[in-house]
């Protein structure tokens, strides 16, 4: 695709990156057939292409993004998909990014949106405000015919008892004896809240493996909920935070920086790029995104044998982040097929379940639209368990099998491992 840019306008680094990929989008429209904006609503200007074309046409012009082209930003998932199917290696990730950092800094968004952004970006985030948040949404649940919308989105999606805290939550160091290395997992925000005994695993199976775990009780926010929604200010504070406490452990002798929510995982695998022109923080960042991987990665290096002679049989939901933001499509799969698992797999198992961040909060009606046609298809492979490795969507799945009242469990990837190879059956697989 040819641009016009001024060269005083491409010393902008961040704005010659984003122009070097316009030009590489040859805009043959293959991305249009596997956008699930695209799919639904039929409009170009919902699709990948269409998208691009509205981005080169505000950067190039150097215009503050208008009502219309944020709405058609705002419909976007970043679920990536795109980027999956491009043949011509477009990184729309970063482009959107870019995107929605300009819509921040030159659009007034109205006063609901712009509050509602706000608190989300502070709350979740923080594992004590978003505990009592949901606290308070327990309480407002009985009120929910009354909303609608985004509060109703919210009042959706907050789970009707609040998990206790994790006995691991003070902890920061899991030894083992005669340790072989040392990892860090990283703790997340939503997830230490919603479903701490996703991390409970992921140490049991690194300690069994001979891995001491360092999962600090200080951790901080990654930055990933804050960069998707354009607050790049607040998301690289927060990743700043990060990167200097793994630092400290890094320089202590690290093997890897495990992430079991794939969402964050994209993000923090991303900071070599997010930091590539900041001459304090590039090295730091770049080395700590190489050390980064998802827990799939790293136990697919680990022998592990099936120790109970379960065999469920399980449907795969592959995250959007994980299969076309970390292109990790089959490890999961190969280690849940080891433990000697039948591994089904969903129709358009490249679509999104509408999760993505805030998303089903900021965008309701896209967001159940895709929540009903993901939980549809993983019906239809009549599952006895339904696996992914990412905490959006194991709350998107769930709320969604809710709603049809169907009964079933929705594990993360590692709490199967986990129980499999000797540790902990989950509450919710029946005794
Ligand atoms: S598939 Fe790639 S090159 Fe083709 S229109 Fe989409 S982004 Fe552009
Ligand atoms: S990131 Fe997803 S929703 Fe956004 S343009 Fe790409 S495929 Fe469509």
């Amino acid at each position: 695709m040819q641009t016009v840019f001024t060269p005083e306008r491409l010393a902008d680094p961040q704005l010659a990156s984003s122009e070097k990929i316009l030009r590489s989008c040859v805009h043959c429209g293959f991305c249009t057939a596997t956008c699930p904006t695209y799919v639904l609503l039929g409009d170009e200007l919902d699709s990948p292409r269409g998208r691009i074309y509205q981005i080169k046409d505000m950067f190039e012009n150097n215009r503050p993004a208008t009502k219309e082209v944020v709405k058609h930003i705002d419909r976007c998932l970043s679920c990536l998909s795109c980027m999956s199917t491009c043949p011509s290696g477009v990184h729309y990730q970063h482009l959107i990014d870019h995107a929605r950092e300009h819509v921040e800094l030159t659009y007034t968004r109205p006063f609901a949106d712009r509050a509602l952004r706000a608190l989300l970006g502070k709350l979740l985030p923080s594992p004590t405000l978003f505990r009592l948040s949901l606290l308070a949404s327990y309480f407002a649940k009985p009120l929910k015919p009354l909303f609608s919308g985004r509060m109703r989105a919210m009042l959706d999606l907050a789970p009707k008892t609040l998990p206790t805290k994790s006995p691991f939550a003070n902890q920061s160091v899991f030894p083992v004896a005669g340790s072989k290395g040392r990892v860090i997992v990283t703790r997340g925000c939503v997830q230490s809240v919603l479903a701490p005994h996703i991390n409970e695993a992921a140490v049991r199976v690194l300690n069994r493996a001979g891995y001491e775990v360092v999962m600090r009780a200080d951790e901080g926010c990654c930055g990933s909920l804050n960069h998707h929604i354009g607050k790049v200010e607040t998301s690289h504070t927060q990743a700043k935070r990060l990167i200097d406490q793994w630092m400290l452990e890094i320089d202590l002798g690290l093997d890897a920086i495990l992430i079991t929510a794939s969402g964050c995982g994209t993000t923090i695998k991303d900071y070599g790029f997010m930091f590539k022109d900041d001459a304090e923080y590039a090295a730091r960042a770049a080395l700590v995104s190489s050390k980064a991987k998802d827990i799939s990665e790293f136990i697919t290096g680990l022998e592990l044998v099936n120790v109970t002679g379960e065999k469920p049989v399980v449907t795969y939901h592959s995250a959007c982040s994980m299969q076309h933001g970390q292109q990790l499509k089959e490890g999961p799969k190969l280690i849940l097929k080891r433990l000697g698992l039948t591994v089904k797999e969903p129709q358009e198992g490249h679509i999104c379940c509408g999760s993505a961040g805030v998303y089903n909060i900021l965008q309701p009606e896209i967001a159940a639209q895709l929540r009903e046609r993901k939980v549809n298809n993983l019906l239809k492979t009549a599952p006895e368990i339904i696996v992914t490795g990412n905490i959006g969507c194991m709350t998107q799945i769930g709320f969604g099998l809710d709603i049809k009242g169907k009964v079933l469990p929705v594990l993360h990837t590692i709490e199967v491992v986990d129980w499999l190879t000797g540790g902990t059956k989950p509450d919710v697989i029946p005794k």
